[in-house]
């Protein structure tokens, strides 16, 4: 089969990587793809979003299955344009793709299905949010309703905290149409963690879980970014723990999403946290997490293309998915200055070496024409080891790492031990 994957990051990468291994994959392309998945796919120069251009591309070149991997075209509809088009594509229609795109939709089908969440209100009145600020008091959590590239969430420590951004938000319009309505609600406290998941409208199978660290220095400190590393399994995640998850939480999702006329196919995301009162749901995307997508697609045995099509057709329960019985971690690679502003266009050195013990996946690349590798954004690369033991595969990523330098490289230390 001949296979387009849309986007161009580390997650991308690991998809491009896994699917590469597949019998049934004739010619594998990525738009716009980056410098490490050159490697793997023929790159073609479409931006993500661009629903129509990318559909016509896919129509004109013999394209048999579409993998639209990143938020934002699904939540413009790029699976109902190709479908339409008639080209098969992996990925949730907009109307299920709105779990992610809109807190507020998924607040209401949480509560509406009686699936764990923080206590909540939603808001499109200023005066009425500050007043429930003020009412409720902090620590309390004020969120954009729409993508805002996991910067519309504020967990404010103080009221006056969550007063700034409340009007930043819906005064100041900081995140533009993202922030006409607001989720206001409880703070949550415990240990988060990541379950992504297939589905295919009717079933669900967890993939392992997995933990990100979204803070850009060590200890947790500093800026949230897309996030800095990740491991796979995380060791919060006990058997007790994953039976009570799928019962409360992803077989209703699953179940509500069906019943509301959305059925979700695709990878659904469950960002959820520990809390004393047992898992609760933080949030929901509707696409594999970056970097947790590197770290969890690195542990797969199975034909990652079999996968995906099972999740279009509806047939996942036919399926015996299989996994390493190993962790992995994947450390990120960034820019000096990332999440704030970088400079670009740096020779990369050492990416052989690090292969030779590690899975090495690109993210901010580009191929110069010489045939070097450069910098080309905040996240350059995810360098991903796997092992038979968590602090293995810690040790592993970090060693391979070594052999990689850039100017101004910057990277945590504390992967999976913070
Ligand atoms: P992203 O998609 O990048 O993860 P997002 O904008 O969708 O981000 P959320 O995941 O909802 O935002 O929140 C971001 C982070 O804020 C969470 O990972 C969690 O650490 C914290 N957070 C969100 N909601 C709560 C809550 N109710 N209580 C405590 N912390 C929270």
């Amino acid at each position: 089969m001949n296979i387009l994957v849309v986007g161009g990051g580390g997650r991308e990468h690991a998809i491009v990587w896994a699917l590469s291994k597949s019998p049934n994959v004739k010619k594998l392309y990525c738009a716009p793809g980056n410098g490490g998945i050159a490697a793997l796919a023929e790159c073609v120069p479409i931006k993500a979003t661009d629903v129509d251009v990318m559909a016509a591309w896919a129509s004109s070149h013999a394209i048999d299955f579409v993998v639209v991997a990143p938020d934002d075209p699904l939540a413009l509809g790029m699976v109902d344009a190709l479908e339409a088009a008639g080209i098969p594509a992996f990925g949730p229609r907009a109307n299920a793709a709105v779990i992610e795109a809109s807190k507020v939709f998924s607040k209401n089908l949480m509560e509406r299905y009686h699936i764990p969440t923080a206590k909540y209100q939603t808001f499109t009145d200023m005066d009425a949010a500050l007043a429930y600020v003020r009412a409720e008091g902090a620590p309390i959590v004020v969120k954009a309703d729409g993508l805002a590239l996991g910067k519309g969430v504020v967990v404010a420590q103080t009221a006056a905290e969550a007063e700034e951004a409340v009007r930043s938000m819906m005064a100041d319009k900081k995140f533009g149409e993202a922030g006409t309505r607001l989720v206001i609600e409880e703070c949550m406290t415990g240990p988060e963690v990541t379950v992504l998941a297939f589905c295919d409208g009717e079933h669900v199978v967890p993939m392992p879980s997995s933990q990100d660290h979204k803070r850009a220095f060590d200890g947790n400190r500093g800026p949230n970014t897309g996030g800095m590393g990740a491991i796979s399994p995380s060791p919060n995640y006990t058997p007790e723990l994953a039976a009570r998850c799928m019962d409360e939480i992803f077989l209703p999702t699953l179940a509500a999403l069906k019943a509301e006329g959305r059925p979700f196919r695709g990878v659904l995301y469950f960002g959820l946290m520990l809390t004393p009162a047992g898992p609760k749901v933080v949030e929901y995307n509707a696409r594999f997490g970056d970097p947790e997508c590197q770290a969890v697609l690195s542990l797969l045995e199975s034909d990652l293309l079999e996968v995906f099509l099972a999740c279009r057709e509806g047939t996942l329960d036919k399926l015996d998915i299989r996994w390493k019985r190993e962790a992995a971690c994947c450390l990120v690679l960034a820019s000096g200055g990332y999440p704030g502003s970088y400079r670009k266009d740096y020779p990369i050195e050492g990416l052989d070496d690090a292969g030779r013990t590690a899975t090495v996946f690109h993210a901010g690349t580009r191929l110069a024409e010489d045939g070097r590798v450069l910098t080309s954004g905040g996240r350059v690369l995810g360098v991903t080891a796997t092992g038979a033991t968590l602090d293995e595969a810690i040790d592993a990523a970090y060693a391979s790492a070594k052999h990689i330098s850039f100017t101004d490289i910057q990277f945590r230390t504390d992967i999976g031990r913070s």
